[in-house]
């Protein structure tokens, strides 16, 4: 158990530990027994007074572990109670995400929603569970895919330390190519928000395909950068959208001052992307958002981007006017295009319906999809 780690006992077997690497909440305050086999979770505590998505009611994230120690199935009754002070479209969480013990793949669990609580009734096999609102991806994830990336030795993949964040947590770059030799000069990143783990499902997926055999033409051609988390703080915490309880938004480029902001901003400021590619993950269920600071790119684009009606989603394009974005709203993309001329793209990619099978099959078919049309443009 690591030294945060907080485990409480349900009965019946069952317990729920919070505290370690990316659980929200981060403390067994936020966890009520009711009795064996049930509980009451409180996702939005924060162990202060936070701002934004920080405060009570109001973020976005939650993710236990549930052991059990029984050696039969167990039946758990979690009612997850969001706090949430008004009633609000965009805040109905009656699904969950599961990996249950042995299981291959996170599965969507549907719940009931009374306002502000979700309830739901579960089998869980010996061993331990993650339970979320979306599928995991936490420090210790990302430790795994830099392993598996430096263990595959590929002769076109750098692998540095970009900076540190404020509680001096690592912050990688990856860089596919040869940033002295490629004609044009791409970045990829995922993480301002700390709860938009598919982001990183997607991100995986790219490098995958940008280091495959497939892409050995494109790696003469561009050198890619990937900044593979931005928030490392945040997703260790448990937090929704900050680096601290009320830190910076780094999805800004004008926010609070911060060590992993400076971090972006030297890295775009080195690289000067011809592409830049910004992974979020939004809590729509029906739509994809592609966010383009080029209209013939984007229209270009549109005829390439994968059909995604067998989860139910279709793609939004939106066309951001550069000109007229108030300075404290103005995200990296938007700012990079403004000072280097490059193309600006924003995903938001949501969980709804997916499993993490379907969101590494999207982040490829994006990747692909992206750079045939910034080929085309820029080669015809
Ligand atoms: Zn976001």
């Amino acid at each position: 158990m690591s030294s945060r780690e907080q485990m409480l006992a349900l009965g019946g077997g069952l317990s729920i530990i919070v505290g370690s690497d990316g659980t929200c909440p981060q403390s067994t305050e936020a966890v009520r027994a009711n009795g064996p086999g049930s509980v009451r979770i409180f996702p939005t505590w924060r162990p202060g007074e936070g701002l934004s998505e920080e405060a009570l009611g109001l973020g976005f994230r939650f993710g236990v572990i549930v052991r059990n120690r029984d050696p039969r199935p167990r039946r758990l009754q979690l009612t997850v109670d969001w706090q949430i002070p008004q009633p609000h479209p965009r805040r109905v969480f009656d699904f969950l995400y599961a990996l249950v013990a042995g299981a291959a793949d996170w599965q969507m669990i549907h719940g009931t929603w009374d306002f502000p609580v979700a309830r739901f009734c579960l089998s869980l096999p010996p061993g331990d569970s993650w339970l979320g609102l979306n599928p995991r991806y936490n420090l210790a994830d990302l430790d795994a895919f830099i392993t598996r990336l430096k263990q595959r030795r590929h002769h076109d993949l750098t692998i540095r330390v970009a900076g540190h964040s404020g509680q001096g947590r690592p912050i990688p770059i990856l860089i596919i190519g040869d940033p002295g030799r490629s004609k044009h000069q791409a970045l990829i990143c995922a993480r301002a928000h700390p709860y938009e783990s598919g982001g990183s499902y997607a991100l995986e997926a790219m490098v995958d395909f940008l280091l495959g055999d497939a892409a050995a033409t494109l790696r003469c051609r561009y050198a890619v950068h990937v900044l593979p988390m931005l928030n490392p703080d945040g997703v260790y915490n448990g937090l929704s959208r900050l680096t601290d309880l009320r830190g910076a938004n780094l999805n800004l480029v004008h926010t609070k001052m911060d060590p992993a902001h400076d971090s972006i901003q030297a890295v775009i400021k080195e690289v000067r992307p011809a592409i830049m590619i910004d992974l979020h993950q939004f809590l729509e269920r029906d739509r994809d958002d592609v966010r383009s600071t080029d209209a013939s790119f984007l229209a270009r684009l549109a005829q390439k981007l994968p059909d995604q009606s067998h989860v139910a989603k279709r793609w939004n394009l939106v066309k951001w006017e550069l000109g007229s974005i108030p300075e404290e709203q103005l995200n990296w993309s938007q700012h990079m295009a403004r000072e280097y001329g490059g193309w600006g793209l924003l995903f938001e990619l949501p969980w709804f319906g997916r499993t993490a099978h379907d969101m590494r099959t999207l982040g490829a078919a994006l990747v692909q999809a992206v750079f045939a049309t910034h080929t085309e443009r820029t080669e015809s």
